[in-house]
């Protein structure tokens, strides 16, 4: 009998298998996994071991199979993939607000190019960049694609704070801080690429600024470059009317078509903004696999014009969401960029139905890790992928009540909601307490270099 007991013990043992240690455990009120099914969790649980997600379920199926050392009580709180930023310019949050209400090409031109001449430095790019960091973490942002100056800076300071990015060097025609000549540029590229291709959080790539700023040569360099190591190839695309005017002039082609010509579009290349554009542009994005960085805001306040989001995304090609730099947005909050993606889709369409709240939330998740052909990593909430994932309070007035997870991300969030913020499986931010930058420290940088800024342009 007593052994009969203890077989029946042993049979019992075997059936229940020891919790398997984990370092995190997430429990939500809801989860919103981002995955092929769009499935939802509500209450969910994510499992974290190291840098990967291992599970995902509901939380009692959690905590049966495992034993975290750490768990993260957000049971008032949605759960959801961190959101990707496919377009910025990090350090540009030193000219937040410097020149407003300008066209494009008046902005860029007697603005922005003459401000960073005078001021460009690996300081402001370093301080910029912390800033940037801290204001993407509160906000939920745990990827940003970057091209800019001394883009080891921005690596650096990204590494530190822990944010994942794809950091694209700049080549561009004038002589720049970094750069006299684009010669110059291609072999700062080079080693910038050299130096943080085996990085775990950092993925270099090559940024040739836009058709208009750069020559024929120049363009095959740059992609033939990224080519080389395999890295991605970032450019600012049929932005403005304007630039298809010059393409016109100097190719006879569309920008799409001149590119095309030179063999420059390829697999791993990002497009931002892409809205001038014609069907059979749309098709060669598509057979070459490029991927669109929408920015809604910055083309809206430039006046720049509306992406036809909705034809790229029934032509099948991916795209993601950008805030640009903050020079032309002001800021950073990726909350702002899905809301604003819907409105303009809608108004510029006059179609009501256009980029849906889903829509734009996959936008800002798995679209943007597909644009990036990134979304085997990130994106979603899957087992095996990156554990990058953030916690948003669904408390405020302007949230309640809720009926609809994603409607109230998309149309009443703000990034100020977010209270967690993890990388990699690493915490940056939880209650709101960034844990990898000095907040006052960031701040107080930002203020006395923004004086230099200041007395440079006589502001
Ligand atoms: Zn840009």
């Amino acid at each position: 009998m007593k052994k009969l007991l203890l077989l029946t013990l042993a049979a019992f043992a075997a059936a229940q298998p020891a919790r398997r240690p984990v370092a995190l455990v997430v429990v939500g009120r809801t989860v919103l996994t981002q995955n092929a099914d769009h499935r939802v969790l509500s209450p969910g649980a994510v499992a974290i071991a190291g840098a990967d997600i291992v599970d995902v379920d509901t939380p009692d199926e959690i905590s049966r199979k495992y034993a975290p050392a750490e768990t993260i009580d957000a049971r008032n709180d949605i759960v959801l993939p961190g959101l990707i930023n496919t377009h910025t310019h990090a350090p540009m949050v030193m000219y937040r607000g410097l020149a407003d209400d300008l066209a494009l090409m008046d902005w860029l031109q007697k603005y922005i190019f003459p401000a960073e001449a005078k001021t460009v430095s690996p300081e402001l790019v370093r301080t910029g960049t912390r800033l940037a960091a801290l204001e993407m973490i509160e906000s939920g942002t745990t990827t940003f694609v970057d091209m800019y100056y001394f883009e080891e800076e921005i690596a650096k300071a990204a590494i530190e704070a822990g944010v994942r990015g794809v950091l694209g060097q700049t080549i561009i025609q004038f002589p720049v801080a970094d750069a006299k000549t684009p010669a110059d540029a291609l072999v700062r590229a080079e080693g910038f690429i050299k130096e943080f291709k085996d990085n775990g959080l950092v993925v270099p790539a090559v940024a040739p600024h836009a058709l208009y700023t750069n020559d024929k040569t120049t363009l095959v360099e740059s992609a033939a470059l990224a080519r080389k190591y395999g890295v991605p190839v970032i450019v600012h695309f049929a932005e403005t009317e304007d630039e298809v005017r010059i393409a016109r002039e100097q190719y006879k082609a569309t920008p799409a078509a001149a590119l095309d010509a030179m063999g420059f579009w390829g697999p791993k290349t990002l497009a931002a903004h892409a809205i001038w554009v014609t069907d059979e542009d749309i098709a060669i994005l598509k057979r070459h696999g490029v991927g669109v960085a929408h920015n809604p805001e910055s083309n809206m306040k430039l006046a720049s014009g509306a992406a036809p989001v909705m034809k790229y995304l029934k032509a099948g090609v991916p795209v993601g969401l950008g805030t640009d730099g903050a020079a032309s947005n002001n800021d950073l909050d990726m909350f702002e960029a899905m809301r604003q993606a819907s409105f303009l889709a809608k108004h510029a369409g006059r179609d009501p139905t256009a980029v849906s709240a889903q829509t734009a939330l996959d936008m800002a998740t798995i679209g943007g890790a597909r644009a990036l052909q990134m979304d085997r990593l990130i994106g979603s909430l899957e087992p095996g992928k990156r554990a990058d994932l953030i916690t948003v309070s669904t408390s405020a007035a302007r949230q309640t009540p809720m009926y609809d997870a994603v409607s109230h991300l998309v149309y009443a969030t703000r990034g100020d909601d977010v209270r967690t913020t993890i990388v990699d499986g690493k915490v940056l931010m939880k209650e709101r307490q960034v844990r990898t930058l000095n907040r006052a420290t960031v701040v107080a940088d930002a203020n006395r270099l923004a004086q230099k800024v200041r007395e440079a342009v006589g502001r």
